[in-house]
């Protein structure tokens, strides 16, 4: 039978800011996500980008001395270099500054004008302008301030087009009633229905041009551009060939992931949205919380910003990517502190994988150079029992993703590896190798079988990080000699029997210990 395809997405990123911490764990999950559908046998297609219109460009460009377009066009790529030197695996980097999505939402704007569902009107209220749009007085604090970004939002009045949002709302909370994974975790459903227990006010979808150039011209209006998020959701939809070469099966298999800051933007317009625009509705929406550092939102406004490639760089490749879905619970906010990340790569991939992979390869590449081969017949109840946890880490590994526990997935792993240094201290290989070095052959054929067992269940390890660990897995199973077609590892790998290992020549350097870095520095 062939697996279904599966559509997940990123949001597009806005381009105000150089990648962070926020946006890279979003894209890293989704980069995990999809190669672990993969082993699982589901062709995935992951999309990521940038989002580029809008007056925050429009005036940082300004203040840059800078055309809009080409300070989209800089920001925009070093969200693309940067997912690339951090190897992540994305089929679509979408722009809302090229022709084919500018076409697109025209088409969607004309259809949805044409069957009256965006009518213009005055409207006076509090504008955000770092949300970009008008916030509703329940929305703001007690003090009156914007929430996200603590600042006053200016008082505004002007005449907008709108989109006629309150018409779903019905058939929104309907939909998000009978469907219970629409929205997860089961927190952000409960919000978005609290949210929809209030009239749902229609939403501005356009700007006068008098104060905004930078975006899409309404195609029955050129005094005025299009709204940014309406602009800029339209993405996952076009790109799956909407609306003349509508791949639909493609766009109900789709995951959105976000972080809960676009609750609503993702919660409320886009499905509305689909609504109108007569489109079946997307198939999951799963919120993340926010890093924090400290107590405060990771923003660059706010200052605190970790650089995903610098922290790479300096603890190790692949390290970022482990400690974030090791420390997040899923749904909830986490900290980042630097303390915890040096700790998490001390212990779980140096002294963890990195420190079993080395101590095991260096005996077995020292008395079995080249082929290691393995006598089912020599295995004991001890040996047999160490094997079993392979398939219990693997059930519970899928059973994590499979209920966005990530953190109980990479647990299972690190159990695992747990259990094998466990075997090899109780089998002490390097007592035997030491026996079989004086020409003892009892202790070499029992060296052979130990060291065989400790194959197997590294072969396991490597099979199952692979979605987080891609290249750390990829150079172990090739000092193991374990090949594979097709673009990664099929999970079932884990449990194969392998009865010999074609051994490469060196052990696999994976993960150095790393140091907080001292006070002065
Ligand atoms: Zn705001």
């Amino acid at each position: 039978m062939k697996s279904a395809r599966r559509y997940l997405t990123t949001p597009l990123y806005y381009v105000n800011a150089k990648p962070h911490l926020g946006h890279s764990y979003t894209t890293i999950l989704v980069d995990v996500i999809k190669r672990h559908l993969v082993q699982r046998g589901n062709p995935v297609i992951a999309l990521t980008g940038t989002d580029e219109h809008g007056e925050k460009i429009e005036q940082m460009a300004k203040a840059a001395g800078q055309d809009p377009k080409a300070f989209a066009d800089e920001i925009s790529g070093h969200f693309r270099e940067t997912w690339k030197q951090m190897h992540l695996d994305f089929d679509i980097f979408y722009r809302t500054t090229d022709a084919s999505h500018v076409k697109k939402v025209q088409q969607a704007l004309t259809k949805l004008k044409d069957q009256g569902d965006i009518v213009y009107r005055e409207y006076t209220g509090n504008y955000c302008l770092g949300c970009e749009r008008f916030r509703t007085d329940a929305e703001l604090t007690a003090d009156g301030l914007c929430p996200d970004h603590q600042k006053k939002p200016e008082a505004r009045s002007e005449a907008n087009y709108f989109f006629l949002m309150s018409k779903y709302q019905k058939r929104l909370i309907d939909h998000i009633e009978k469907n219970p994974s629409f929205i997860e975790p089961a927190h952000y459903k409960n919000e978005v229905l609290a949210f929809l227990k209030q009239p749902l006010e229609d939403l501005s979808i356009s700007r006068p041009k008098s104060r905004l150039k930078w975006g899409i011209e309404l195609p029955f209006d050129s005094n005025h551009v299009t709204y940014v998020w309406f602009d800029a959701l339209l993405n996952y939809l076009n790109a799956t060939g909407w609306p003349d070469q509508f791949d639909q099966a493609l766009w109900e298999s789709v995951t959105h992931f976000t972080a809960k800051d676009i609750l609503k933007p993702h919660g409320i317009y886009w499905p509305t949205m689909l609504m109108a625009l007569n489109v079946p509705q997307y198939k999951t929406l799963q919120v993340h919380g926010y890093w924090l550092m400290g107590q405060s939102k990771m923003s660059k406004s706010l200052g605190n910003v970790v650089r995903p490639l610098e922290v790479e760089e300096k603890y190790g490749r692949e390290t970022l990517r482990f400690f974030l879905l090791r420390e997040m619970s899923f749904g909830l906010d986490s900290s980042f502190t630097l303390e915890n990340y040096v700790t998490c790569i001390n212990a779980y991939l140096a002294n963890g994988i990195g420190n079993l992979v080395s101590r095991v390869l260096t005996i077995a590449l020292k008395n079995f150079p080249g082929t290691l081969a393995l006598d089912e017949k020599t295995l004991t109840a001890e040996d047999k029992k160490a094997l079993e946890a392979r398939a219990s880490a693997l059930s519970q590994w899928d059973q994590g993703f499979d209920e966005l526990k990530y953190q109980n997935s990479l647990k299972a792993w690190s159990d695992l590896v747990t259990a094998v240094d466990l075997y090899v201290n109780e089998m002490k290989p390097w007592a035997l190798a030491k026996a079989a070095g004086t020409g003892d052959a009892t202790a070499t054929e029992r060296l052979k079988t130990v060291m065989g067992v400790c194959l197997r269940l590294i072969q396991a390890a490597a099979v199952i990080i692979y979605p987080v660990l891609p290249r750390a897995s990829l150079d172990i199973l090739k000092t193991l000699g374990v090949q594979f077609s097709g673009p990664a590892p099929d999970s079932k790998l884990a449990l194969e029997d392998r009865r010999e290992f074609k051994l490469g020549a060196e052990v696999p350097k994976l993960f150095m210990r790393v140091q907080l870095p001292s006070v002065d520095a």
